[in-house]
This record gives structure tokens, C-alpha cells and sequence, in this order.
């Protein structure tokens, strides 16, 4: 039999590993994490810290449980610190010493690691990042001992907001600061003006053009660039995150042009026998075909998929990465799909815009709530790049319905016809994405 690999057991590893285990119940496979826990949910972790989520249990999968359900070894508190291609050999570290282990097939999926500014004074400051198990069990006890009052948020990403939202939910006041004049940068300038303002109706302050300068007062003096200071008890850095990319660089395997792992489109790197995946690569984007690198958890699993599939013989085809995300921030759902106005620009795609502002379904029947659309696209073909969606009712609806028009390659035209069903609790004889498709067509 086979004897695959895998490096990193959370988002990729473990989804590759079920998946090549499914497809084959002789090969192999031997999973090394240098933390306690695989198959764990990051993405509840806000939710635990902000009492959403009461028990720890429920967003970790307990590794005998893994270890049988799939038939993989799974060996956590084990880093592999090299790899050695001619031998097809790779070196672990565990408590009790250092050890090699060869193999037929390597998978990579080491992650991403949180970015954190060297400012002055960090190291007295009480400063966390969310990344992992440990950090949030780190968070969860400071907040237990230390009982903060408020709390600086360096990053207006979702991690950042996220975590506003579940801190202010325990009772801390919550400052997210930004160095750019707007928090999610994958919506659009007008867009985001929608959540800045639901930050604000929520107590969340919010602090824009400003960056993280250093600390002072044994940490709890935060100070910014603007030469602006404020109090906070913790600070939590969420100012984006880059690639784990330092195995495979030593390894010789090559980087792509967004500094992330570089593979073809089975998932293989420069190297044929090892694969990777998830935050640690670079795929392609599937409008333009350009490197693109996505840190989410969809892509993650898809890319999983290609590489169980590609080791059992089969060739499926990677249309690349759309980049649909989603998020909750108090009363708000706030998601994206495909590109913004920036990335077009970046990307020299002329487009034209437009925009809806509307209720979730019939105004006459309880429940219903603004919403915000807006749609980016080619103005010969109607060709759909992306698409912002904000509201407080019906959002996650429109955004699979225009993400779907996207893979589908529907155009602006199609918008108008499609027939998404109707009651007064949920639409208006014509949806919101009908009448974007009207808006967007008279443009054309
Ligand atoms: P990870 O899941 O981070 O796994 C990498 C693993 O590799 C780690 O466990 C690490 O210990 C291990 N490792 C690294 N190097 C080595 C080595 N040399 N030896 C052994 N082990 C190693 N995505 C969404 O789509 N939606 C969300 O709502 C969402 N929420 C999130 C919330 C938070 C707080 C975080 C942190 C992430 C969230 N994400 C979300 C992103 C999503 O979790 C990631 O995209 C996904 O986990 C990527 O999987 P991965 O395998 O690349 O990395």
C-alpha cells in the first residue's frame, strides 16, 4: 500500500486525509500536527470566547475518535522540520527526540500564521491573536482572571470584527483601529460605510486611517501612529495573516508571486510527489486565471477533494477560486463574492456598477429588513465580477444565489429572469436579484 503523509491536521490535513481514506481503505496515511488537537472548527473559536458556543468540546474533534473513525495515525505535538525529496524522507521532532519517516506521497497544509507588528512595548502589552487551539484558551483565561474593561482591536478584518462583536457580547468595550479608511477591505468603500455605521449603533468604536504605533504604561496605553493614544487591557491583532511557507522553502519548492506555495492545478507543488494546500498555497483565480491566494476554509476543502481525487486516478478540473466569504457581526450578515472595485482595477478589467438598497422580502410582513446589493460587471457581455451583500435579513440567500450566477457564468441579463420563488415572508414578486439584474441591464 501507499504511504501518504500529511503535515498540518486541521482545515486541509485532516479534510484530505478523510477524503483519500474514502476513496481507499488500504493506503496509509500518517497525519503530524505539532499542536494537541486536529480537525478542530477555527472558525467557532470567536463564538467559544464570546459565550456563544458554552462547551470547548464542541468545536474540537477528539483525535482517538479521528484516529478511528478514518484509520490514520495521527501524531499531534510532532513538527516536521525538513523534508529531504531525493530520499523522499521527512524529519519530525516530538518530545522524545527527532525521528524520519519516508513516503510514497506528501501533503502539505501548514496554514497561515497571524501577522504581528514588532511596535515598541509589545512585549509588556497583554497582546493575542486567534489562530489556534492554545491562543484561544489563552484569551479565554486572561478574560477570566483579569476580568479587561476594554479592549483594542488592531484590524477591522472578520477575525477583528468577529471578535468586536463577541467581546462586546462579555461586556468589554471594544476599539477596532484600522489603517485604512474602512474596515473589510473585500467589500467596497460604500459598502463597508454600511457596517461601520451598525459598529457604531453597537457601542464598538471605531477608528479609521490610524495604525498601531507601540504601547506604554506596562502595555496599557495603546499608541497610534496618529500620535492618539488610548486605554486597553488587551489588545487582540488581527491584522491579516501570512502564509507557513518556511518547510517548503527550504525544501526548494516554489513560491508563488503572492509569496504563498505555488501548485499546478492537481494541487501538486514544483515537486510531484507532495501536494499542498489550504492558507499555505496559491490557486487561481477563476476569472482571470492569475495567481490568487484565499485563506478560507472552502477552498481548503475543494482543494482537499482535487488531491484525494488526483491520487485516485482522477483528473478533476480546477476552475479556480471565486472568493466568496461570509460573516455575522451583531445583527448584520456581511458577504462577498468574486471580485471589488480594487481587485478589477489591479487587474486592469474595465466594469460598471450597480447598486440596490431594498428590504429583505414584502415590507407589509413582520420581519423584514434592509438590505444592500451591489453588483460589479462587464458592460458589453454582462458578465458578472462580484458582488457585495449586506443586511440584516436575507443576505446568505442573495449572496449563494449571485455567487452561484457567477460559476454559472449567468450574466446581468439572467439576473432578471431568474425566478427565486415568492411569499411575503420571503421575497417580492420581484427579488432583489431581479431587480440588481434590472438596475445592472439598463446600464448595458
Ligand atoms: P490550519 O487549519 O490552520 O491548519 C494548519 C495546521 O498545521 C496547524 O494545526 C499547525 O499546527 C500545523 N502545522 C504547521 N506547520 C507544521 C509542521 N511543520 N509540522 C506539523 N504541523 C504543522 N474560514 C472560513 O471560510 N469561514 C470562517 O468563518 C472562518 N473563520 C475563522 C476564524 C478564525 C478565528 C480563524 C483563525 C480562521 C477562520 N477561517 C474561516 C479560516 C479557516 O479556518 C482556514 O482557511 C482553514 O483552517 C485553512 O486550513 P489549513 O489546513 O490551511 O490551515
Amino acid at each position: 500500500a501507499q504511504r501518504i503523509l500529511v503535515v498540518g491536521g486541521v482545515g486541509g490535513g485532516a479534510t484530505v486525509s478523510a477524503q483519500i481514506r474514502r476513496n481507499d481503505k488500504d493506503v496509509e496515511i500518517i497525519i503530524f500536527d505539532k499542536g494537541e488537537h486536529v480537525a478542530f472548527s477555527n472558525c467557532g473559536m470567536p463564538y467559544y470566547l464570546g459565550g456563544v458556543i458554552e462547551n470547548k468540546e464542541d468545536i474540537l474533534v477528539p483525535v482517538d475518535k479521528f484516529r478511528e473513525k478514518y484509520a490514520v495515525d495521527v501524531r499531534t505535538g510532532t513538527e516536521v522540520t525538513s523534508i529531504h525529496r531525493s530520499e523522499k524522507k521527512v524529519l519530525v521532532k516530538d518530545k522524545s527526540g527527532e525521528y524520519e519517516e519516508s513516503y510514497d506521497k506528501l501533503i502539505i497544509s501548514p496554514g497561515a500564521s497571524a501577522v504581528v507588528p514588532d511596535v515598541e512595548g509589545r512585549d509588556e502589552a497583554c497582546v493575542f491573536t486567534l489562530r489556534t487551539i492554545p491562543d484561544m484558551e489563552e484569551i479565554h483565561q486572561f478574560i477570566e482572571r483579569n476580568q479587561p474593561k476594554n479592549a483594542a482591536i488592531i484590524g477591522g478584518g472578520f477575525i477583528g470584527l468577529e471578535m468586536a462583536e463577541n467581546l462586546h457580547e462579555r461586556g468589554i468595550t471594544c476599539t477596532v483601529i484600522d489603517r485604512s479608511s474602512q474596515v473589510m477591505k473585500v467589500v467596497d468603500k460604500d459598502m463597508a460605510e454600511v457596517i461601520h455605521e451598525h459598529l457604531r449603533e453597537k457601542g464598538i468604536k471605531l477608528i479609521l486611517d490610524d495604525g498601531l504605533a507601540g504601547y506604554s504604561n506596562n502595555g496599557k496605553t495603546v499608541h497610534l501612529s496618529s500620535g492618539d493614544t488610548l486605554q486597553a487591557d488587551m489588545t487582540l491583532m488581527a491584522t491579516g495573516v501570512k502564509p507557513n511557507t518556511g518547510l517548503a522553502e527550504a525544501a526548494s519548492l516554489k513560491l508563488g508571486r503572492s509569496g504563498a506555495i505555488a501548485v499546478n492545478e492537481y494541487m501538486q507543488t514544483n515537486d510531484p510527489d507532495i501536494y499542498a494546500l489550504g492558507d499555505a498555497v496559491e490557486t487561481k483565480d477563476f476569472f482571470t486565471g492569475e495567481p490568487r491566494h484565499v485563506a478560507l476554509a472552502w477552498p481548503a476543502h475543494r482543494q482537499a477533494y482535487l488531491i484525494a481525487s488526483h491520487l485516485a486516478g482522477e483528473q478533476v478540473n480546477n476552475h479556480g477560486i471565486i472568493g466568496t466569504s461570509i460573516f455575522k457581526l451583531f445583527d448584520l450578515t456581511i458577504g462577498s463574492t468574486g471580485h471589488n472595485k480594487e481587485t478589477l482595477k489591479d487587474a486592469g478589467i474595465p466594469y460598471k456598477e450597480a447598486s440596490l438598497e431594498t428590504y429583505s422580502h414584502a415590507k407589509y410582513y413582520p420581519g423584514s429588513e434592509k438590505l444592500w446589493l451591489k453588483i460589479l460587471f462587464d458592460a458589453d457581455k454582462g458578465t458578472i465580477y462580484g458582488c457585495d451583500v449586506i443586511g440584516l435579513d436575507g443576505a446568505d440567500k442573495r449572496l449563494g444565489v449571485l455567487a452561484t450566477a457567477i460559476r454559472g457564468k449567468l450574466t446581468v441579463a439572467d439576473l432578471e429572469e431568474l425566478e427565486l420563488g415568492y411569499a411575503p415572508p420571503y421575497s417580492a414578486p420581484k427579488d432583489p436579484i431581479n431587480i440588481l439584474g434590472y438596475k445592472a441591464n439598463q446600464q448595458m
